[in-house]
C-alpha cells in the first residue's frame, strides 16, 4: 500500500514541478456569470454555458417537473428496462433541430464520441483527425484500433495527403473488406475558438469516398440561424455522415448526441458500447435539453445570441483584436509558458475574476493560454471589468 502511495506522490510531484498540477475548486453557487468560491464571489469567464441557460428559470422548472413525473433515476440502460419518453422527445427534437433523419443521445459528449467512433471503424480502417480535436475523439480513435493519421490543424493540403495515403492503403488491402476512411473534425475548436473549413473539407472527403464526422460542441445553439450550428450555416450539414455535439454547453443541460441517418442511429443502438452498457442519464437531463432547444429556436434564443455576440464584439474591441477570425464565444489569450499562464490566472483570481489557465495535456506543451469564454448572461460592465484587469496585469496592452 505505502509503495503505491509513494509512487503516486512521486508522479504528483513531477506534475507540480512542471506547473501541470490541477485541483478542483469547490463552487457553492449555481453556474452563471458570478460564482461563489470559498465565500468570495468571482466574475466567471470559464463556463461553456454560452447562452446562460444552465440556471435559466424555464429549464429549472422543466427539470423539476421531469423529476416529479419520471423520478430521479433511469433504472438501467435504455435497452434493458425500457426507454423513457423524455429521451425519445429529445431525440425527435434534436433530429429536427439538426435537420437529420434521426438522433441518439448519450450520457455525455465524451461517451458519444467513444461509442460512435469505435462502432464505425476498427483495425482494418483508417481514421484521420484534425490535430486539435478534443480528447474524447483522440481517445475514441485510439480505442477503435483503426490506423490513425493526424492532419495539421485546418490544413486542407495536409488533409488531402492523408486521404491519398488512406485511399492507397484501402485499395492495397484487396481481398479483405474495403477499408473505410473516417475524417473527424470540430466545427468551432474548443481551445482555439477558430472554425474548420467545412465547405472545403466536404468535397475532399467525397473525392476519396471517406466519411465525415463533425463535432459541433461549441457551435450548436449559438452559430447560424436559430443556433443550428456551423455545418447548417455553411449549407453542408446534409453531406456530413455523423453530426456530433453535447447538451452540456450552450444547451445548459448535460449529455451528448449524434445526429444522422436512421441507419446510423439504428446501428449505434445495436453496437455503441458506451450507449448499450451504461445506465441512461437522469430523465430530467433530457427534458432540460429539450426545453433548451425550444428556447434556442425562440425569439428569446435569438435575443440571447445577439446579446452574446455584442459582448464578444465589445471584448474584442477592448482587447484591440481587429477582424477576429474567431466566430464563437471562445477567446484564447495565448501565453505559452505554463508557469506564466498559471500566474496570470492566479493574479486575475486575486481580483475576483475567474479565467482558467489551459495547459498540457489539454493543449500542446508551451501553448498554455487563458481561455476566456463569454455568455449571454454577462453584462457590458462585466466585460469592462475583465478588460481593465487584463490591461492592469499587462496580459493585454
Ligand atoms: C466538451 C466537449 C466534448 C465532450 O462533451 P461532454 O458532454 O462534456 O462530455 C466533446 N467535444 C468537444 C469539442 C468538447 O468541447
Amino acid at each position: 500500500m505505502s509503495s503505491f502511495t509513494d509512487e503516486l506522490n512521486r508522479r504528483l510531484a513531477a506534475l507540480r514541478e512542471q506547473n501541470l498540477f490541477r485541483e478542483l475548486r469547490r463552487v457553492d453557487s449555481a453556474q452563471g456569470p458570478r460564482i461563489k468560491i470559498g465565500g468570495k464571489t468571482f466574475l466567471n469567464f470559464s463556463s461553456n454555458d454560452y447562452l446562460g441557460l444552465a440556471n435559466h428559470p424555464a429549464l429549472k422548472e422543466a427539470a423539476i417537473r421531469a423529476v416529479e413525473k419520471f423520478g430521479a433515476g433511469a433504472g438501467a440502460s435504455r435497452l434493458i428496462c425500457g426507454s423513457l419518453a423524455p429521451f425519445h422527445e429529445l431525440e425527435e427534437t434534436l433530429a429536427a433541430f439538426k435537420k437529420a433523419e434521426a438522433a441518439l443521445t448519450f450520457s455525455t459528449g465524451y461517451a458519444a464520441a467513444v461509442g460512435t467512433i469505435t462502432t464505425l471503424v476498427s483495425k482494418d480502417d483508417v481514421i484521420i483527425l484534425d490535430k486539435l480535436v478534443h480528447a474524447s475523439i483522440v481517445d475514441a480513435a485510439k480505442l477503435s484500433g483503426a490506423k490513425l493519421r493526424i492532419f495539421d490543424h485546418n490544413d486542407l493540403n495536409d488533409l488531402e495527403d492523408k486521404l491519398k495515403w488512406a485511399d492507397k492503403f484501402s485499395k492495397a488491402e484487396s481481398g479483405k473488406r474495403k477499408a473505410e476512411i473516417l475524417v473527424v473534425t470540430e466545427s468551432i475548436f474548443s481551445m482555439d475558438g477558430d472554425a474548420a473549413p467545412l465547405r472545403e473539407i466536404v468535397p475532399l472527403k467525397n473525392k476519396y469516398g471517406a466519411w465525415l464526422m463533425v463535432d459541433e460542441a461549441h457551435a450548436t445553439g449559438i452559430i447560424g440561424e436559430n443556433g443550428y450550428g456551423l455545418a447548417d450555416e455553411l449549407g453542408v450539414s446534409n453531406q456530413i455522415e455523423i453530426q456530433m455535439g453535447t447538451l452540456g454547453k450552450a444547451l445548459g443541460a448535460s449529455g451528448g448526441y449524434i445526429c444522422g441517418s436512421r441507419a446510423l442511429i439504428d446501428f449505434l443502438v445495436n453496437r455503441a458500447r458506451s450507449f448499450i452498457f451504461s445506465t441512461a442519464p437522469i430523465p430530467a437531463a433530457a427534458v432540460t435539453a429539450t426545453a433548451a432547444i425550444q428556447i434556442i429556436q425562440s425569439a428569446e434564443g435569438k435575443m440571447r445570441r445577439e446579446n452574446l455576440f455584442s459582448l464578444i464584439a465589445e471584448l474584442n474591441s477592448k482587447l484591440k483584436i481587429k477582424n477576429s477570425k474567431l466566430p464563437g464565444a471562445i477567446i484564447p489569450l495565448i501565453i505559452g509558458d505554463e508557469t506564466k499562464a498559471v500566474d496570470a490566472a492566479n493574479k486575475l483570481r486575486e481580483q475576483n475574476i475567474f479565467v482558467p489557465a489551459i495547459r498540457f495535456p489539454t493543449v500542446a506543451r508551451s501553448a498554455a493560454r487563458l481561455r476566456i469564454t463569454l455568455t449571454a448572461a454577462h453584462s457590458e460592465v462585466d466585460i469592462s471589468e475583465l478588460a481593465a484587469a487584463l490591461a492592469q496585469l499587462k496580459i493585454i496592452n
